[in-house]
């Protein structure tokens, strides 16, 4: 009787993940957030990573809201991962060419902050995030994720400066202190008009077939995902299928090498 070769056994046993995120957390949005957790908890997912925006489109800090961050620090204990979002999370001009024009206001309504931030403005916004969610919130950050997963060379460098662990892309997990990338495909709803409603249900449906047997499956909601029940629907069934097909839920940082400790902070320069 032959044996399967080590290199499939290795194959067939390694397991494959499932990364849900709840993007543009902030006080606003938690409510949302706080029913999704509720519906993934009954399905069996305990751990997701929360992307926190630390001032959500020139808000107040979100650690001036002592409910708010509790509630964090608390899912933050239960394994949950906290993931910094940006700073603002809104872009106040967009420079060039009309592809560049096109990217930044349209594809992204105005949220791709980092997609041409230059290295000193993404260093202070770095800091500054880093200082309301790990020094005033009391948080374990781990990573970063750029709005709209636009992100600049020299924001890139920033984050890996900063001690950052992991960023990601549409198609990607960058794994910053190691230069490496974990591919890892995303299904994600567009709900800014009807029409993009109902072309990525289509989407979406089609790109989790192309990626059924990707090691690592990410479905990334938004607030609202929650204010169109079509979309809500849809999104909870592909958290279903992908359960049902044997995908182990995982936060990002569940995924790094090492087990590493959160981001320091960095000295800030007096005011
Ligand atoms: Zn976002």
């Amino acid at each position: 009787m032959s044996r399967p070769s080590s290199r499939t056994s290795a194959r067939a046993e390694a397991p494959r993940r499932l990364v849900v995120s709840f993007h543009d957390l902030h006080p606003g949005s938690r409510a949302a957030c706080a029913r999704f957790l509720d519906g993934l908890g009954a399905l069996g997912v305990d751990r997701i990573s929360l992307l926190v925006v630390p001032r959500w489109h020139g808000d107040a800090p979100c650690s001036e809201d002592a409910g708010f961050t509790a509630w964090l620090r608390g899912l933050a204990a239960a394994g949950h991962d906290i993931c910094l979002h940006g700073f603002f999370h809104r872009v106040e001009a967009v420079t060039g060419g009309a592809v560049n024009r096109l990217v930044g206001r349209h594809y992204t309504a105005g949220e791709g902050e980092y997609y041409q931030i230059d290295a000193a403005t993404a260093r202070d916004r770095i800091d500054r995030g880093l200082h309301i969610l790990a020094q005033e919130a009391g948080l374990p950050v781990m990573g970063f994720t750029p709005p709209a997963w636009l992100l600049s060379e020299a924001g890139r460098a920033e984050l890996v400066a900063a001690g950052l662990h992991y960023t990601t892309t549409f198609g990607a997990i960058d794994l910053l202190q190691h230069d490496r990338r974990l591919r890892a495909p995303t299904l994600v709803f567009s709900c800014r008009a009807a029409w993009r409603r109902g072309v990525s249900r289509i989407w979406v449906r089609f790109w989790a077939w192309v990626h059924a047997g990707a090691p690592i499956l990410r479905i990334a909601a938004h607030p609202c995902d929650f204010e169109h029940p079509a979309i809500e629907a849809s999104l909870w069934s592909r958290v279903r299928a992908a359960l049902a097909a044997g995908r182990t839920p995982a936060t990002y940082r569940d995924l790094l090498p090492g087990d590493p400790a959160p981001v320091p902070l960095r000295p800030r320069a007096a005011a």
